[in-house]
């Protein structure tokens, strides 16, 4: 999307016209007087598929820990906008059934809205930085609107970083990576520089409209691109000076049950702070280039099973795993593969169990 600056002209006009059909304004206005939003003053962003605007705080705000400033997200209705979403719907179940055709975009835009403010929420609890979500109604989503100054907070793709910065952010974010899967069991699924503002110098993820379950059926194929992603846009910036992992280490260092943590410890106070203090050792591990390359390339063009059923050569994986060879199988070691017994004569660490019989992935009840 173009992030348009801060100021009101006739272009501004244009694109409020053009996506503020009557009944967007008609949500609009419900909101302002129930006190949620003041008037849209600019739009922040133009998008294909929404546009995100500022509203100041409501003057009838009561509640003193509201955001002093708003960013309201607008989803197109029109259908071209939903048939790049089709695929991250289906196979949700948090939404089944209710995106089974195109007859409806009015409602199939509204579960994409819900879709942002419950992932949002979810990262939230997980300690994950987002904007705060505050309201959603129909194509219109509020939050907090993260400024840094008077204008909204830079994206990663724009702000200025020291060499320091990029080795903290990107350490920061292998870790938030790894939160979202393990923790918050949701895939971002369109993570970039873009969809990460920097914020009090922190990472904040935005964008999760698109966001699935880990156990949705392409979840494995998302969470790659994104790891490919943050590892494209890392080693430019890096160049050469910063020690990254290898794409298929930065996989396992997300995906693997047990980096020497337990739950309660990734998820307490000090979690961030031990998880990091983790990848520095794996970071520190040296790795020979060549191997890497070599490595992350079969990682990309790897197809990733789902479950025992989706295994294309199962008699050649036991193989590798009774000689030693574990670590390639990239699924070897993740939760809920029913081949984890096998491990225990390839890597006596991994000693416990929880996998189901079927190799299936553990239904996640979506509590929110
Ligand atoms: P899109 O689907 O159009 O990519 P995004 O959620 O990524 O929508 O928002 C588009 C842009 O709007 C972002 O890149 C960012 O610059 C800005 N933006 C979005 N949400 C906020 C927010 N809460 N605070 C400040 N700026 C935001
Ligand atoms: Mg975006």
């Amino acid at each position: 999307p173009k992030v348009v600056g801060v100021g009101k002209d006739k272009s501004d006009r244009a694109t409020l016209d053009q996506v503020l059909d009557a009944r967007t304004r008609l949500v609009l206005g419900s909101l302002k007087r129930r006190g949620i939003i003041d008037d849209i003053e600019y739009c922040i962003s133009t998008g294909k598929e929404a546009n995100v605007y500022y509203s100041g705080r409501p003057a009838l705000s009561t509640d003193s820990a509201s955001p002093s400033a708003l960013a309201v997200k607008i989803y197109r209705t029109s259908i071209l906008a939903f048939r790049s979403r089709k695929s991250y719907i289906e196979g949700e179940h948090r939404f089944k059934g209710e995106y089974t055709s195109s007859k409806n975009p009015r409602k199939m835009v509204r579960v994409w809205a819900e879709k942002e403010l419950r992932n949002l929420r979810r990262l939230h609890q997980g300690g994950i930085r987002v904007p705060i979500a505050i309201e959603q109604k129909e194509n219109v989503l509020v939050m907090e609107f993260l400024a840094t100054g008077e204008s909204a907070s830079p994206r990663l793709k724009d702000a200025e970083l020291s060499q320091e910065d990029v080795a903290r952010l990107y350490s920061e974010l292998i870790v938030i990576m790894r939160r979202m899967f393990k923790h918050c069991k949701l895939v971002h699924a369109d993570l970039s520089e873009y969809n990460i503002l920097l914020h009090d110098s922190h990472i904040c993820i935005i964008d999760v409209s698109q966001s699935v379950e880990h156990d949705h059926p392409r979840s494995f194929d998302f969470l790659r691109k994104d790891i490919h992603n943050v590892h494209d846009y890392f080693t430019r910036l890096s160049r050469g000076d910063i020690g990254l992992l290898s794409l298929r280490r930065t996989w396992d260092f997300v995906t693997l049950d047990d980096i020497g943590l337990s739950r309660e410890q990734e998820l307490g106070e000090e979690g961030e702070k031990r998880m990091s203090q983790i990848l520095y050792e794996w970071l520190s591990r040296a790795v020979e280039p060549e191997n890497q390359l070599e490595d992350d390339t079969v990682f990309m063009t790897s197809f990733i099973p789902r479950h025992l059923g989706e295994v294309a050569d199962p008699e050649r994986d036991v193989d590798l795993l009774q000689s030693g060879n574990a670590h390639q199988l990239i699924y070897a070691q993740m939760q809920g593969l029913a081949l984890r017994p096998k491990l225990a004569q390839a890597d006596a660490t991994t000693t416990t169990d929880n996998s189901s019989p079927t190799g299936d992935a553990e239904p996640n009840g979506d509590s929110d």
